[in-house]
């Protein structure tokens, strides 16, 4: 038999040049390669579609019908011919545009034709343009075909010759040097436990399936397997960390913690916060090591969460850190931290960029001789002279800005791994985040704190422009404090800047000084102008900021009410959601104005309806994902998430699930695989970890 890790090169068919081309366009190496290379779609000639029956849809159809009339119409070079195409349910159009008068001579009216093509539709009537076409006498004659596998190509393979037809052949091929004897990788018991088919059955059938149903029990079946070992290594990991990786314990609560607990939390903690102290606690009692995602949804008080997280690290003896992406969230955190330690002996700091010589040495002599409690600062935190005495937890507050790598430096400074708490307002789908960020500890903060009014959304065309400033000008007369933003595409395209600077011209002029104070600030800003900027917006001397993204995240100005976002069509619906957790954070009633052109894609149309009908971020997260795909989604580029096969995070979420049990159970009954019953999942699992580059990059 051959063995499936030999080059292609050992199945008929198969040359060296050809080898090379498969291995260069589709990374094809090995006779396993190719037998796990996937159709993407299937040419369905064992179904016929009635007329009427005719879905909405791109799908490729067979139909039986007869040509009533034909007809030439001009265009604007040559012309193109248009059939009527009917059967005893109703009728739709055959359409050439090529060949019209080569194909018009070649066709029978009223004479029945087995047809067949890719779909188009229009006002609910559909036509077929160059549909495959077969007198349906010569059709019967026959031996009809089942289902045909249609494999992705490149322009390369096309120009020499490697036709789906050729590729078809080689699997083929290999089916026949293999003689059916593809190895199990589940265990008996599970197949039958899961209603899967075997695994023999499944690739024959991915590849030339003699139904739709039998094609649907294949694509089970390996989409299950598929996610079930990424399960099954996320979960391990999990487990590995949990038993192996010793962190430090915080095991007293002590004086600091119920100091603040007891007298100085300005409010009372919601029940998700309380739940998420405790899940933390959970962890971080007992020297296990925490790894630990926050979600929590803008305005859903992490930081609290985060503060109390560092006070139960100092009552135990160490020191904690806070990172922020950037210096003004940064700057933020430490004001609102100091604020709430102002009448506690606590040694906050904050490091950043722009901190001078002088207190940067100073602060980097008091965390190594452990007189520093608590840094807050940027990336500086991780620049090598930062040396903590003893970091007991990491905090990272907007994860999506700093990569695996700089999160992983933190820990080298320390003996022990510090704890690692990463905040995070994005919400990931559940289903998403399961395959994500399967290995680390999830925690949620689904509650909004008390009182909070929902922000009024809505959609307004640049022709309303007017009105918005009139009703900008009545929220100002009230009090209240204005957010004007402009999308920044790139930090260094020129074309956003002049949005941005023709924006605060005109606003200039419709807010005219001294009634109206503007802010502006932008990322190509100093640091200490952005800042100077920031605050004379936090502490109420502008009504107005004019702003980039640059305050998309985590600024908190509780009295700004109105957030107004210019061209949002050009926004991703993410940060649109992000933007607009920048109001409602005070008593008031707070407004959000998306700002578009009238042109609108149909994304950019589902973008803003979203926005306008819900102000949940997982359901606003959801839609995300169904429209951008995976792919930008945080974290799926490190997560292999793309790199599957055949599952797909977004459709085949509930087999994601039964996979992830399955896993979850497995695991429980048999943490090491060790059992003998389970020796096919190890095995298969060993393999799978030892070859593809998707496990190496699950970090
Ligand atoms: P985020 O999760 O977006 O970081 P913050 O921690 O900045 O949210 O909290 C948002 C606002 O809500 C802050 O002004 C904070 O003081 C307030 N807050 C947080 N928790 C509560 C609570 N349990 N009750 C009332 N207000 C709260
Ligand atoms: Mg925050």
């Amino acid at each position: 038999m051959i063995n499936l890790n030999k080059p292609i090169t050992y199945i008929k068919g198969v040359t060296a040049n050809r080898a090379a081309l498969l291995y260069q366009e589709l990374q094809i190496k090995t006779c396993a390669d190719l037998l796990h290379f996937f159709p993407y779609r299937y040419i369905d000639k064992t179904q016929f579609y009635k007329i009427q029956q005719l879905q909405n849809s791109n799908a490729e159809v067979q139909v039986i019908g007869r040509i009533t009339h034909l007809k030439t119409v001009k265009q604007q070079r040559g012309s193109r011919l248009v059939a009527t195409f009917i059967d005893e349910t109703g009728s739709m159009e055959l359409v050439w545009f090529k060949g019209a008068k080569w194909i018009k001579d070649s066709l029978k009216v009223n004479v029945p034709y087995v047809i067949y093509g890719k779909l188009n539709s229009f006002n609910n009537s559909f036509s077929i343009p160059h549909p495959e076409m077969e007198l349906l006498l010569e059709y019967k004659k026959k031996v009809q075909t089942a289902m045909q596998p249609v494999y992705s190509s490149t322009e390369n393979l096309a120009n020499k010759n490697i036709s789906n037809k050729v590729i078809r052949t080689l699997i083929q091929n290999l089916f026949i040097e293999i003689d059916g004897r593809i190895s199990e990788s589940l265990s008996e018991v599970f197949i039958n436990q899961y209603g899967l088919i075997s695994k023999k059955e499944a690739l024959l059938n991915i590849h030339f399936p003699k139904s739709q149903e039998n094609l649907a029990k294949a694509q089970y079946r390996l989409k299950f397997e598929e996610l079930f070992f990424i399960q099954l290594q996320l979960i391990r990991k999990k487990l590995i960390r949990k038993s192996k990786l010793k962190g430090y314990s915080f095991e007293k609560v002590g004086e600091k913690f119920n100091d603040f607990y007891t007298n100085k939390l300005p409010f009372e903690l919601t029940n998700a916060q309380k739940r998420v102290l405790k899940e933390i606690r959970k962890d971080v009692a007992i020297g296990i090591h925490m790894n630990r995602l926050l979600q929590g949804d803008v305005g859903s008080g992490k930081t609290i969460v985060a503060l109390l997280t560092m006070l139960l690290a100092i009552d135990n003896g160490f020191q904690a850190c806070l990172m922020a992406p950037t210096e003004i969230l940064a700057s933020q955190h430490y004001n609102a931290i100091s604020d709430l330690l102002k009448d506690s002996d606590m040694n906050v700091a904050l490091l950043t960029g722009s901190v001078k010589a002088k207190k940067r040495r100073e602060i980097h002599q008091q965390l190594e001789n452990g007189t520093l409690n608590i840094l807050i600062g940027t990336h500086a935190l991780l620049e090598d002279k930062v040396i903590f005495n003893n970091l007991g937890i990491a905090i990272i507050d907007e994860q999506h800005r700093f990569g695996v790598a700089q999160r992983s430096k933190m820990w080298k400074k320390n003996e022990l791994p510090p704890h690692v708490l990463v905040m995070t307002a994005t919400p990931i789908p559940r289903t998403l985040a399961m395959s994500v960020y399967g290995d680390l500890d999830i925690s949620v903060i689904d509650e909004l704190p008390p009182g909070r009014k929902e922000v009024k959304t809505v959609h307004r065309f640049d022709s309303n422009r007017l009105a918005v400033f009139k009703f900008l000008k009545d929220e100002i007369a009230k009090g209240r404090q204005v957010y004007v933003v402009y999308p920044l595409i790139q930090e260094s395209a020129a074309m956003d800047y002049k949005d941005l600077i023709d924006g605060y011209e005109s606003i200039s002029r419709d807010f005219p000084m001294p009634e109206y104070q503007i802010s502006i600030v932008h990322g190509k800003m100093k640091p200490a102008d952005k800042e100077y900027e920031m605050q004379r917006f936090v502490k109420g001397e502008t009504q107005i900021m004019v702003a980039t993204t640059v305050i998309e995240v985590g600024v908190n100005v509780p009295n700004a009410s109105v957030m107004v976002i210019e061209s949002s069509e050009r926004f991703g619906l993410s940060q649109l959601h992000q933007l607009r957790g920048r109001v409602g954070r005070g008593a008031d009633q707070s407004y959000c104005v998306l700002l578009s052109d009238v042109k609108l894609s149909a994304d950019a149309k589902t973008r803003l309806k979203t926005m306008v009908e819900t102000s949940d971020g997982f359901k606003i997260a959801e839609v995300d994902l169904k429209l951008r795909g995976p792919g930008n989604i945080m974290g799926t580029q490190q997560s292999g998430v793309l790199n599957l096969k055949i599952a797909d995070v977004v459709k085949d979420t509930s087999i994601l699930v039964t996979a992830r049990n399955a896993a979850i159970d497995l695991l429980t009954d048999d943490s090491n695989l060790s059992k003998p019953e389970n020796s096919i999942i190890l095995n298969s699992y060993t393999n799978l970890q030892k070859k593809s580059g998707l496990w190496a990059n699950i970090s």
